[in-house]
């Protein structure tokens, strides 16, 4: 007997090694079971598992890796399934092993990896297994006085692991950097079942090769991460946020230049237009924080150990914004940072996005906001455009409504044009399966090259999250 999905099926034998490996309920063959598992959070991603696994230790991650490995099935991991870039769900076509044999998918979920660790004092640092959220990582390690140094909205269902494979950025990177620079130490699993583990959290490590540094960002395609070690951030008790209206997107990124240069406390920068803070405002009920209407707006935060508000409030009067409005209080705040977290919500919830996430060079924000659009608008004049994001990383997320799913024509003006300006495909999401055509025409043949070699030695059988960051091989 076998259990048949889109691809080969998976015999019988495989899925009894699995149920030994995991535990009988941690394997859900039911469609039902498997349904929110294989779908992305945007909707424009699925494909069917053959099963999902849910392990919950490490040697149990072993024992999946090396049960697929023995059939040839496809492993893909997911964490949180918040991915934007369909990494985290099987894919829609099966993918082929070496031999040109459709290979079955297994989803390998991490949210039973939650170990939480205490809190290393004296390091400030922290171990926590990958499928812990990063809103449990923010209530654990806020008890001790500290603080983790990503944050961003999906912060209740993504996972560590996740973050790590995915190198997340989020609202706090002009500050504290991206997830890469927060890992001291990582487990992890190989395509054969063999574990990497280097977890003392030495800051300072220059013995070969960092393997954390080469799986951050590595989408699932190198290794299951299966436990983190990060440094903490001190918790900055006192926070004031202002938003400023400004003329265009290029004003927004001068005056974050601006504040960078004259505040030490600036922990974020972010810009977004009046269409996406209506659309976020009709999707939460809440209330314009102006009276009028204007073009783009900027969100800044300071925090620190003491009430930053009037440094804040100083700086900002030196610069000849529209209009601006500061909050220090924790209701105020949040309706304000809600104006710009909301976005991702509000876009999905008003039809199926094609959402680019690229970095430009901070200089041209200001250029690039004005070219895309209308490079969207050639390729679909319909098309509704909305541009926000992290103006102090030069990261923006270009969110666009309208064109069918399968259509790629915004897709492709929006990437042609980001190359064209000297920016990067993927600021933070990755690549994943959305953004595969585009790899070699932004990071050049020598690099994919490189890129493909690393793969072969360490996912000899190309089982690990296949069609994946590369084109698969034919
Ligand atoms: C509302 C909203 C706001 C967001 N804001 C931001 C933002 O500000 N900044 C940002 O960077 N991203 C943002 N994202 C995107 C997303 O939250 C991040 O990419 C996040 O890091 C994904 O974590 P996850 O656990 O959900 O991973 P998943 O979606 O489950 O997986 C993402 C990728 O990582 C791989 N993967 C997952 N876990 C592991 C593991 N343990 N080992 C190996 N590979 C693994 C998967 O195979 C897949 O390729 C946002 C998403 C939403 C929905």
């Amino acid at each position: 007997m076998s259990h048949q999905t889109d691809g080969a099926p998976l015999l019988d034998q495989t899925l009894n090694a699995l149920r030994g490996g995991v535990g009988p309920v941690h394997v859900l063959t039911d469609a039902d079971l498997r349904a929110t598992y294989e779908t992305d959070w945007t909707r424009r991603f699925h494909g069917e598992a053959a099963a999902v696994v849910r392990p919950s230790t490490v040697d149990e991650v072993a024992a999946v890796l090396r049960a697929c490995g023995e059939v040839g099935a496809a492993v893909v991991p997911q964490g949180g399934n918040t991915g934007l870039v369909g990494g985290g769900v099987p894919r829609a076509a099966a993918p082929r092993d070496e031999r040109g044999s459709s290979r079955s998918q297994v989803i390998l979920s991490t949210l039973r990896l939650r170990d939480l660790e205490a809190v290393d004092e004296v390091a400030g640092e922290v171990t926590v297994g990958a499928g812990v959220t990063l809103a449990a990582l923010q209530e654990h390690v806020r008890r001790a006085g500290w603080d983790v140094g990503v944050d961003m909205g999906s912060r209740d269902s993504a996972t560590v692991g996740g973050m790590v494979a995915t190198n997340a950025g989020g609202v706090n990177v002009l500050r504290y950097g991206v997830m890469r620079q927060q890992v001291v130490g990582i487990e992890a699993v190989l395509a054969d079942g063999s574990i990497i583990r280097r977890l003392p959290g030495l800051v300072k490590d220059n013995t070969g090769y960092a393997l954390p540094s080469l799986l951050a960002g590595s989408e699932g395609t190198l290794a299951v991460i299966t436990r983190v070690r990060l440094r903490l951030v001190p918790q900055l008790s006192r926070r004031t946020v202002a938003l400023l209206a400004v003329d265009d997107a290029a004003q927004a990124a001068a005056f974050a230049a601006q504040l960078r240069r004259s505040l030490a406390t600036l922990t974020a920068a972010e810009l977004f237009d009046d269409d996406g803070m209506r659309l976020v405002l009709r999707h939460t009920g809440g209330e314009p924080p102006f009276r009028e209407a204007h073009p783009r707006y900027l969100l800044v935060e300071c925090g620190a150990a003491s009430d930053p508000t009037d440094e804040l409030v100083n700086a900002i009067a030196e610069l000849p914004s529209r209009d601006a409005v500061a909050a220090s209080d924790e209701g105020a705040r949040h309706r304000l940072w809600k104006l710009r977290e909301g976005h991702t919500e509000a876009v999905n919830a008003a039809g199926v996005p094609h959402k680019l996430d690229v970095a430009v060079p901070i200089g041209r924000i200001g250029e690039f906001d004005v070219i895309v659009r209308e490079a969207i608008r050639r390729a679909d004049p319909g098309a509704r455009v909305f541009v926000y994001g992290h103006v102090g990383d030069g990261n923006l997320h270009v969110n666009v409504l309208g064109p069918d799913p399968e259509d790629e024509a915004v897709d492709d003006a929006v990437l042609e044009l980001t190359i064209q300006m000297g920016g990067a495909v993927s600021a933070e999401h990755g690549i994943g399966v959305a953004k595969v055509r585009w790899l070699i025409a932004d990071r050049g043949e020598p690099d994919v090259a490189a890129m493909r070699g690393i793969k072969r030695a360490l996912d000899p059988a190309g089982g690990l999250n296949p069609g994946v960051l590369f084109p698969e091989e034919s």
